[in-house]
């Protein structure tokens, strides 16, 4: 078996010394040419057991733990390898349904893609249009005019040769709606990244996952501000969302009901700010998503919380969110999809 040096163990030297790892768990070894060809092979080819038992240093480098058997993982493996979580595929494997296939959707559809993930199914119902070319990443001029489900799927799989797309081209106008797109597409996470607009989407959404038991994450952003979460995940998390719009309205008033507002003259609302804000918010989401997935917990941010975060100051502010004592979702009721109908 080959060894090679840890990837992200620093290697430096000065006319002396050389110093390899971090801090006092590195180990310091003379600067001579020789152990600079030794260090040169650990890192290019690989040594092997029989250098290692020849050689001292490498001993001890064993011994800290800072080699590994293997450099040929690809970045999102040694990504979750370097995290402490065990290369299980089957996360990449993970059924995704993306809400929305504007700026928010298809950017975080991208970065799950090159992230690994490979079976997305994305929902939206509207083209590509100029307005948006200004400030997405993905969509290019040759997308203009085409529905941005189609368009998604066409740069996903032709960039990625493993993501396999599912479309399903549909404007939300009740809960019967999404319970279909649920029922169809059988995701085992589910990412809210559709235009507030569509009244009562949020709360059916929420419904509808709480009762059928699957995970899902909220993402939105407006002017300078990101907000994340709450990533409910039935199992894990005790409050829903309806409980989060519970405490948002005891707090700011009836009137802040999820199922209330409508974004009035929504194009002239777009700001300037947009484009990086996309950006932000998807990689905030992204990442929550992949650490959901490998159960490290920790690096969750969203989990029953919103995370509200201003991008020009680098300042965020976390609200934890409880189950709410007249929440009717998160206690047992039967789910009815039937008089939804905005
Ligand atoms: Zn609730």
């Amino acid at each position: 078996m080959q060894y090679y040096l840890k990837r992200y163990l620093p290697v430096v030297k000065n006319p002396q010394k050389i110093k390899i790892g971090v801090k006092s768990e590195g180990i310091i070894v003379e600067n001579t040419p020789a152990n600079i060809v030794l260090l040169e092979k650990l890192i290019e080819t690989g040594i092997s057991e029989e250098d290692i038992a020849n050689e001292a240093f490498f001993g001890w480098m064993k011994e800290k733990e800072m080699l590994t058997p293997t450099m040929k993982g690809i970045r999102k493996e040694l990504f979750l390898e370097y995290m402490g979580v065990p290369l299980e595929r089957s996360i990449l494997s993970k059924k995704l349904l993306i809400l929305g296939a504007g700026g928010m959707g298809s950017t975080t559809a991208f970065m799950l893609a090159q992230f690994g993930f490979k079976d997305l199914t994305i929902v939206d119902y509207d083209g590509v249009e100029e307005s948006e070319i200004e400030k997405m990443m993905v969509y290019r001029r040759e997308h203009l005019g085409q529905q941005k489900t189609d368009a998604l799927k066409q740069i996903l799989e032709g960039t990625f040769d493993y993501c396999n797309v599912k479309t399903i081209e549909q404007k939300i106008r009740g809960k019967e709606d999404i319970f279909r797109i649920i029922e169809e597409s059988d995701p085992e996470f589910v990412i809210k990244a559709m235009d507030p607009k569509d009244v009562g989407f949020r709360l059916w959404l929420n419904e509808i996952c709480f009762h059928k038991q699957i995970p899902f994450v909220n993402n939105s952003y407006s002017f300078e501000f990101i907000r994340l979460g709450p990533l409910f995940a039935p199992g894990i998390t005790d409050a829903c969302d309806n409980c989060c719009n519970l405490w948002f309205m005891k707090g700011q008033g009836a009137d802040a009901d999820f199922n209330a507002s409508e974004k009035l003259f929504h194009s002239y609302t777009i700001h300037p700010a947009i484009s990086f804000n996309i950006n932000i918010a998807a990689s905030l989401a992204v990442k929550d998503i992949i650490f959901f997935f490998a159960k490290k917990y920790e690096y969750v941010s969203s989990f029953s919380k919103v995370v509200d975060f201003k991008s020009l100051e680098l300042q965020g502010e976390v609200v934890e969110i409880t189950r709410h004592p007249a929440c009717k979702i998160c206690s047992e009721v039967e789910l009815d999809v039937r008089s939804s109908v905005a």
